[in-house]
């Protein structure tokens, strides 16, 4: 079980959170539990961090950030003995949970289970903090970025071969959109891994993306579902698996969309081998990651434009490059905007129908919609438009593909 920092906001809401553990340890089943700080804890805590120094070290970051979760872990083993339970708190490094030594963005390198197993023979909860983790070699303490205790927990319940991971929030599930744009989203009751991983990475933000690979590459059953549900009378929320789990098919899951993007347009490149290569090596020499790349077919095969998407927060740095760079790359003029959107259509029965993209394409028109970039993959298609649009394409397109619930 896995409880967001929404959902241990405050002891009151910790309390609850135990209600909900409480109930599964009812109900016969062995429970480990990972936990995020606070609502606002690792905001305040990051704040402090950039008050402290411009530079500060990454290191000392993550052993002040990794601080929040170890505070709810301790409060919620104390609240469980209250309710009669054994449970105790661990902290990152005494599972141990191993990562790489990025810190801000560690990556799990391994985690021992052998520790959580041993205390369900006493019938003893775990109640692990998320986010952290440790570097081995420097003996250090990692985060796992921004997001990081879905991960945290997902790693963990492969580690100890868990049924289920059930990620508790303050949304009941798993959207068709978001629900604060489309007001006829629907809960989705199932969702394959690759179709949650698209949605993560394409703007949903119900789940950290690296969970949702986690999941995937180690079969980890999820459901997300909300802590703020009666602990004696939960609703099922969303189940992530794989694709035999979920029966019924939608061509279209969900409709997704990112405002973090931003666009740059080469005009008059030399249209010759290498342009590409000199126009992307600097820019993944700088850490900066492209996503839509559309280059036209000039007919006089001189030059040619090249255009592409950035996240809106490399959007200077990534001009900046190439404006150093403008002779030895060999364009005409830079244009860019940050006033764009990208919205996206995922579905796994994509694989299987043809024109499904195209209609969405239509539909867009028929709006006045500008389309000024696609990209298309097995089970997805993304559209760059202005952001001014965004909710008029997001709403037309979970229409288009009868996607709305009840009013
Ligand atoms: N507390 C961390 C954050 O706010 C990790 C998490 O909640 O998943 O990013
Ligand atoms: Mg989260």
């Amino acid at each position: 079980m896995k409880f967001g920092g929404t959902s241990v906001a405050n002891v009151d809401r910790i309390r609850n959170a135990a209600r909900h553990v409480k109930r599964e340890i009812d109900a016969g089943h062995e429970v480990a539990v990972v936990v995020s700080a606070m609502s606002g804890k690792t905001n305040e805590l990051v704040g402090w961090c950039e008050e402290a120094s411009a530079t500060y070290d990454n290191s000392e970051y993550d052993a002040i950030v990794a601080s929040g979760e170890l505070v709810t872990a301790g409060l919620l083993a104390i609240v469980l003995k209250d309710l009669g339970l054994n449970a105790r708190s661990w902290q990152g490094w005494q599972i141990p949970l191993l990562t790489d030594d990025a810190h801000g963005s560690a990556r799990i390198a391994g985690i021992d289970g052998g520790k959580v197993i041993d205390g369900f023979a006493s019938r003893q909860i775990a109640v692990v903090a998320g986010f952290q983790g440790l570097h081995a070699r420097t003996g250090r303490v990692t985060t796992l970025g921004r997001g990081g205790s879905d991960t945290s927990a997902v790693a963990l319940a492969a580690a100890i071969q868990a049924d289920r991971c059930d990620i508790y929030t303050d949304v009941d599930g798993v959207y068709t959109s978001d629900p604060r744009i489309v007001h006829r989203a629907r809960r989705l009751d199932r969702v394959t891994f690759e179709e949650m991983l698209e949605m993560a990475s394409l703007g949903a933000k119900v789940l950290q993306v690296r969970s949702v690979e986690v999941a995937m590459v180690h079969k980890v059953k999820l459901v997300v579902r909300s802590s703020f549900d009666d602990p004696a009378d939960p609703k099922p929320g969303t189940l992530i698996g794989d694709e035999e789990d979920i029966l019924e098919q939608q061509v279209v899951t969900g409709i997704a969309f990112s405002r973090d993007e931003a666009q740059l347009t080469l005009r008059r490149v030399a249209d010759k081998p290498g342009v590409a290569a000199a126009i992307f090596m600097p820019l993944a020499e700088a850490n900066i990651n492209v996503d839509m790349i559309i280059q036209v077919v000039s007919d006089d095969t001189t030059t040619t434009d090249i255009t592409f998407t950035v996240p809106t927060a490399e959007y200077a740095r990534a001009k900046a490059i190439l404006e150093e760079r403008r002779a030895s790359i060999n364009y005409a003029t830079l244009q860019g905007a940050q006033d764009v959107v990208k919205v996206s259509a995922i579905g796994i029965g994509m694989r299987s129908h043809s024109g499904v993209a195209a209609k969405a394409f239509k539909a867009l028109s028929e709006k006045g919609i500008n389309i000024r970039a696609i990209t298309t993959s097995e089970i997805k298609f993304s559209v760059l438009i202005d952001e001014a649009y965004t909710e008029l394409a997001v709403r037309t397109l979970h229409s288009l593909y009868g996607l709305d619930g009840a009013a």
